[in-house]
């Protein structure tokens, strides 16, 4: 077998494609071959990573004579030669996975450079300046990436010199400040590693490929995977890039943009730009950059270049993209474009413009609207009648709106949040280090930094609100304080930021459910279109099943009825019920109840007319109906909660087992549903369309009682058309869903209860204990109660299907939690489900995950691009 083959050219096609290459470096080969000017260069492909790491850190076979010939081909292109001390090439090493993991893995600039090559830079350029800047930032990116040296002792030498020259900023500093920045820094890596810094460029190249595949597995890039489901196994590949200077002086800088806006997906230019500067200052917030349209009056042919080359790609990649480039003496070279990450509100703008300019069809456009983010949009925000205060203002870097408790760092943050705080984390600025901190809080404010520092950019990923660059803010992390525009906070105090407009609030703020706008209505409506799976909800009240309504729900696939038993006014009749001493008092006790229940029907089925009801009769517990023990009002009672009392009330005397056993609650029940039936039929001409839902049922010989004894009530009742069916929420019933479908008009998967009962998880005894910890050690991948468990629960429920559907045509759907969860929704398709269920606020993203998955049968991938 010919030797693997792990490195290619930019100007190279191959076919590995973005596994392979990475996301940066497969950009960068595809604007090589377009025509956009990119530095010349060249990537180790991911195998290369994977290889590395699983050998525990030996490059592979044959790895270093490849590099050696494609530097030797770049050497060529470029004229220059990589360690020659007069006229040295140098390059960047930049990491870039497959799947985009922001500023969490390193890249080190201007490798190449030592003494003499220093020297010989700044004679060759006449720049001495601009060769001792690179120079110093080679040292301390080297030091840190490839030795762990700590950045701040660099950071704290380069602020001492400034103190002392009086200088703000670090283009104040001359030359001279450079050189001698230089031999700091020198001696602070000497000090930290024991060694000089090494001089040898080939050395510098290969130790930095090794630190490049060792970051993949650094803590904050782990943390990051773990959070977006990304699995560990990817590697990053490594793009080894000539170097463009952007901190050659006034005609040279750097900037990052957006061919729309990323926060509302407005068309137009969006960025930000630095004058002589390199790469990493913009998004480090080392000074404040200015806004794109700027660079036009200093460098017009530059940014010329630039607007035409963003609407190329735009139109190349037919979506919106995010830049990097650097102006060298002029010239404009791309360093980086990928698809921009977005808000949902951007999301759906740009792909129902998109959509209009003929860039993409309809069917992209839905494909490419993540469901998860849709989310953010029915996000909480500020009451707009609400007084509020406004103590400071700051960047509206990631919209939505946020009260919560100030943290001051990462660790508080997670440790309040599991406590269950809602947490603001407050800081400086963020770095990649801090990612599990914004992961637990609400929201995030920063003192510092622009619409692309790392808190906007990962927040707006996350879909939580940020408010950045608030410069009344100062934040004393020692004294464990902060204050805002004089205003002192302590660690615990509540604040409230609005990331739509960048305010910030002392104190909480009330706030509402946002409005659902244009593109939303339009992109839903072309799922609609395009999906096969019906979207039901969950809905137990009237204003429930208008909203579900509201959201586009086609009918209530789960209305439970215990809460019509939990209301205030009703629970001291369903104790007289369940205290009772004979069926005769039981009988007296829901005569009462009936007619509350008839009145909740009435109002269910006159919101949802001409939509089908799926009403469940009553499957909790009796006891769950009693107070505890210690507060029972007589012997009587602590008599009944004893006798009630279950070692195991999940497994016990529920659903309808409790129908079988008290025949008459049932019955009530469903009187109580068709007497309102027909109530409704008769005010408004049409019959609701009425299914009763019997819980829990594992035998067929359980719902054939149970089906005779519903036909019997409701016929007493009058003349009404309705259907029988059963939740299938047991492993038994999957597997003799044959015996069960004999007797059922339909079946309607209870994935929580049959997640519960297949794994033999309790619910309640798995989350916040053992199984957290499966999730972050890795035993399970994804929480089955979130997600379904498609190898085990998922199985069950093809054999449901099949078993069921061997015996006659039977409706199927699914209620419960994960019906409104994307990939158990593009399971439910696949498995063929007639439709799937899940809570309101749930619907819209249900619906375009039905689509989704019908698309993706007709060939058309989704691919979420914000997120
Ligand atoms: P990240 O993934 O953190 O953005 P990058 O590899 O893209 O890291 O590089 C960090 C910064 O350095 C970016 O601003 C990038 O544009 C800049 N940069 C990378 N390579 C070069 C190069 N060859 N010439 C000039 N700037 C570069
Ligand atoms: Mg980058
Ligand atoms: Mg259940």
């Amino acid at each position: 077998m010919a030797p693997n083959r792990f490195v290619y050219d930019f100007d190279e096609p191959s076919e590995g494609g973005r596994d392979l290459l990475g996301g940066k470096g497969i950009g960068l080969a595809e604007m090589t071959q377009l025509g956009v000017p990119v530095p010349a260069g060249f990537t180790i492909a991911t195998d290369a990573c994977r290889a590395y790491t699983e050998s525990g850190g030996q490059l592979p076979d044959g790895l270093e004579a490849e590099v050696e010939r494609h530097l030797t081909s770049l050497e060529e292109k470029s004229g220059k030669r990589f360690g020659d001390p007069g006229d040295p090439l140098l390059v960047s090493v930049r990491s870039g996975a497959a799947v985009s993991m922001p500023g969490m893995m390193d890249t080190i600039l201007n490798l190449g450079l030592n003494d003499d090559a220093a020297r010989g830079l700044a004679e060759r350029t006449g720049n001495p300046r601009f060769a001792n800047d690179s120079h110093r930032r080679l040292i301390q990116m080297y030091g840190e990436v490839v030795d762990g040296v700590d950045g701040h002792l660099f950071e704290e030498a380069l602020s001492k010199l400034k103190d002392e020259r009086g200088a703000a900023l670090d283009v104040d500093l001359s030359a001279e400040d450079m050189a001698g920045l230089v031999e700091t820094f020198k001696g602070i890596y000497e000090s930290e590693t024991g060694s000089g810094f090494p001089q040898d460029a080939r050395e510098q190249l290969s130790r930095s490929v090794r630190a490049v595949f060792d970051s993949w597995d650094n803590p904050r890039a782990q943390v990051y995977r773990r959070a977006h489901h990304i699995p560990d196994d990817l590697g990053t590949a490594v793009n080894v890039v000539q170097m463009v200077f952007g901190n050659k002086g006034e005609q040279s800088g750097t900037g990052v943009a957006f061919t729309r806006d990323p926060s509302t997906g407005e068309p137009g230019l969006y960025g930000e730009f630095l004058a002589d500067a390199q790469g990493e200052d913009v998004v480090a917030g080392i000074r404040t950059p200015e806004p794109l349209e700027r660079m036009e009056a200093g460098m017009p042919d530059a940014f010329e270049q630039l607007t035409a080359t963003m609407r190329r790609l735009e139109e190349h990649y037919r979506d919106v993209q995010d830049i990097e480039f650097t102006v060298e003496d002029g010239s404009l070279y791309l360093l980086q474009t990928r698809s921009a990450k977005r808000t949902a509100a951007a999301a759906l703008k740009s792909a129902v413009d998109m959509a209009a300019e003929d860039l993409i069809s309809r069917e992209d456009a839905v494909a490419r609207i993540d469901p998860g983010q849709l989310d953010q949009l029915l996000h909480p925000m500020i009451d707009p009648s609400a007084s509020v205060e406004v103590v400071a203002q700051g960047l509206n870097a990631s919209p939505g709106a946020a009260s919560g408790k100030i943290v001051l760092d990462a660790d508080t943050a997670v440790e309040r949040g599991k406590s269950g705080d809602s947490v603001i984390l407050v800081r400086w600025e963020t770095t990649p280090d801090d990612i599990h901190g914004m992961i637990a809080a609400q929201g995030i404010l920063t003192a510092h930094g622009g619409m692309t520092s790392h808190a906007a950019v990962v927040a707006r990923g996350m879909g939580k609100p940020c408010v950045a660059g608030c410069e009344a803010l100062t934040v004393d992390t020692v004294a464990r304080t902060a204050a805002l525009d004089g205003h002192q906070l302590a660690e615990g105090d509540v604040i409230t930021i609005d990331g739509g407009t960048g305010r910030v609030m002392l104190g909480p703020v009330e706030l509402v459910p946002p409005q659902i706008n244009e593109d939303f209505e339009t992109i839903l409506g072309w799922a609609d279109d395009m999906r096969r799976l019906k979207v039901r909800a969950n809905a137990d009240t009237p204003e429930d099943a208008a909203k579900a309504r509201e959201f586009g729900a086609q009918g209530i696939g789960l209305c439970r009825t215990e809460h019509m038993f939990m209301a205030e006014d009703r629970l001291p009749v369903v104790r007289e019920m369940i205290m009772a001493s004979s069926e005769d008092e039981r009988r007296r006790a829901l005569d009462k109840l009936l007619p509350h229940q008839q009145a909740d029907f009435e109002g269910i089925f006159e919101a949802m007319a001409g939509l089908p009801v799926t009403i469940r009769l009553l499957d909790p517990p009796l006891h769950e109906f009693l107070p505890p023990l210690e507060e029972a009002t007589d012997e009587h009672m602590r008599e009944r909660i004893r006798a009630l009392r279950e070692a195991n009330p999940m497994l016990g005397t529920r659903g309808c087992r409790l129908g079988l056993m008290w025949p008459e609650i049932y019955e009530m029940q469903v009187r109580a549903i068709v007497r309102a039936a027909l109530a409704v039929q008769e005010r408004t001409g049409d019959a609701p369309l009425v299914e009763i839902m019997h819980p829990l049922v594992g035998f067929g010989e359980e719902l054939r009682r149970l089906r005779v004894m519903t036909i019997a009530a409701a016929d007493e009742e009058g003349e009404l058309e309705y259907l029988v069916g059963t939740m299938i929420e047991l492993p038994r019933a999957c597997v003799r869903a044959d015996e069960i479908a004999e007797h059922a008009d339909f079946f309607s998967f209870g994935t929580n209860d049959l997640t519960q009962t297949a794994l033999g998880f309790s619910r309640d005894d798995a989350e916040g204990k053992f199984l957290t910890r499966y999730l972050e050690d890795g035993v399970l991948e994804r929480n089955p109660f979130e997600t379904i468990d498609q190898g085990g629960v998922g199985d069950l429920m093809r054999i449901a299907v099949e078993r069921g559907r061997s015996v006659k045509d039977i409706k199927m759907g699914i209620c419960g939690e994960h019906g409104g969860e994307p990939k158990s929704v593009a399971f439910c398709h696949e498995l063929g489900l007639e439709y799937v269920s899940c809570s309101p606020y749930r619907v819209p993203l249900a619906r375009l995950a039905a689509a989704q998955a019908a698309l993706k049968e007709s060939g058309i991938e989704a691919v979420a691009s914000g997120g």
